[in-house]
């Protein structure tokens, strides 16, 4: 995003208006339950392109969250938003990953969060061997289904380095490997941290190009 006005102008999710729904409570981490406190808009000179600036009242802890949203300036039909503050909790994943990934990515996140590396790693190696499966890898094991995906062009030889990398500290804690630590606080931080790139380049690019595509078609 190069400025503040391209704000859901081409990504975001369906809908010409912010649904609260979409919004969690940082504080009590209930999704939806807000009533809006304040509400101020400004408009671009000369363009139908709106940001809005809510101010979200939480109904079940009387907490706040900011909010700046804007809808598509030419059709409305869908809208980017950003929040302020955010949980510091995983709840939800994009609606447009698969659920096993999306899953298993969610207890990745959340295991950093309760300091448990191993768990970590364990779940980031099964939310990469998820992700590669829904694209059809094939392979009676985790290595093959890399270097199948790799063959294929789908994974790029730097994905390919560091899924192996991913696969390998998945292993030691998977299968209990006693001469080993155990995996390390950094460790589990890099890897997941991979995880969330992997994620971009399998599910959201695709998902942004699609959405660019329907644009243009109905432009
Ligand atoms: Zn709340």
């Amino acid at each position: 995003m190069d400025s503040w006005w391209d704000l859901g102008e081409w990504s975001g999710v369906e809908g010409e208006k912010l649904n609260l729904h979409e919004v969690t409570c940082p504080f009590c981490f209930e999704s939806g339950n807000f009533s809006i406190a304040f509400h101020a808009e400004k408009k671009k000179a000369n363009s139908h392109k709106i940001l809005n600036f809510d101010t979200l009242l939480c109904n079940n802890c009387k907490g706040y969250v900011m909010v700046l949203w804007s809808a598509t300036s030419d059709y409305h039909a869908i809208h980017d938003s950003y929040v302020v503050p955010w949980p510091l909790k995983f709840d939800k994943y994009p609606k447009h990953w698969p659920e096993t990934v999306g899953r298993f990515w969610l207890q990745a996140h959340r295991n950093l969060l309760d300091e448990n590396w191993d768990a970590s790693a364990i779940m980031a190696r099964s939310s990469l061997q998820a992700a590669l499966r829904e694209l059809g890898a094939v392979g009676k094991n985790l290595f093959q289904e890399i270097e199948d995906l790799s063959k294929k062009g789908i994974l790029p030889p730097l994905i390919n380095n560091w899924s192996h990398e991913l696969r390998e500290l998945g292993n030691e804690s998977t299968h209990a490997d006693i001469s080993k630590s155990g995996t390390q606080r950094q460790d589990a931080r890099d890897i997941v941290k991979f995880l969330d790139f992997l994620m971009q380049y399998l599910f959201d690019l695709p998902n942004e190009i699609n959405e660019y595509r329907k644009r243009k078609t109905k432009s």
